[in-house]
């Protein structure tokens, strides 16, 4: 009865907690999808009132409004994407990747979200010559490491540095991106990969996020049969390592 009754209490506490994370994300979750709403829509009342009269406020105006829709749509894509992924829909490809290419193709796609233009952020890729190629999903393996990647910067104050390094143990490879920012404390590394969980951090404050972000890395690489590590000390940065098995 006793152990019975302590499995219902635990079972029962997770289950709150979990409900309670849910609403936080759903109302979170609108503020996130109505903030570019907000913007587009003011944008657009400025073009129609015909207040701007020269050329380059417009086209400063035409870029915001392009800048808020990009934005609003990534957001949709990943809730959509998690979604998806919940209802164990997301199917990975198992193609030959190289490390290399499948850096750059998270990198360009890190810049082309003009994130870099906001802050100071350095930036530096270390893969040996001989690291073998990994098999899997290109597309999702880059969604992953454009995560990491993101989380490095946008929860750093700068001047912020970000190593992706590439290892080879076995028959596996370990990409990591390491980042100088906060760190995470011990007791919140292994939530963090939790779904809908954010740390409670001052930068997490103002940072937007949703927190599916790690969860979505950690099913992406769960899905290819590797594992995600961190290691981490407060003050002195993380350095997050996807294992992935090699071709
Ligand atoms: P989100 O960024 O949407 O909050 P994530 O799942 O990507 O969600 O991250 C969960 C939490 O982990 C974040 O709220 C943040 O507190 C913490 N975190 C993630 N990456 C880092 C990092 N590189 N440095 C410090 N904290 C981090």
């Amino acid at each position: 009865i006793l152990i019975g009754t302590v499995f219902t209490l635990t079972s029962t506490a997770r289950e709150i907690r979990l409900s309670r994370l849910q609403t936080d994300f759903v109302s979170h979750l609108s503020h996130e999808l109505r903030t570019p709403l907000t913007s587009i829509q003011l944008f657009i009342e400025t073009l129609q009132s015909g207040r701007l009269q020269d050329q380059e406020r417009i086209d400063e105006c035409l870029t915001l409004l392009a800048q808020e829709s990009n934005r609003l749509s990534r957001r949709i894509e990943r809730v959509l994407e998690w979604a998806r992924m919940e209802a164990g829909r997301r199917v990975y490809d198992s193609e030959r990747v190289e490390v290399q290419a499948l850096v750059n193709q998270a990198l360009q796609a890190f810049e082309s979200q003009t994130m870099l233009k906001q802050t100071a952020v350095s930036i530096e890729v270390d893969i040996p010559e001989g690291t073998p190629d990994i098999l899997g999903d290109r597309e999702a393996l880059v969604e992953a490491l454009l995560n990491l990647v993101q989380n490095a910067v946008k929860y750093n104050s700068a001047p912020c540095r970000v190593n992706i390094r590439a290892r080879h143990d076995g028959p596996r490879v370990g990409l990591s991106v390491e980042d100088n920012g906060p760190g995470i404390p011990p007791h919140e590394q292994k939530r963090i990969f939790e779904k809908f969980y954010r740390a409670d951090n001052l930068l997490r404050r103002e940072t937007e996020g949703s927190g599916l972000g790690l969860a979505i890395v950690r099913a992406v690489i769960h899905g290819h049969g590797g594992r995600v590590t961190l290691d981490s000390q407060l003050g002195r940065g993380s350095r997050f390592t996807l294992w992935l098995p090699s071709s």
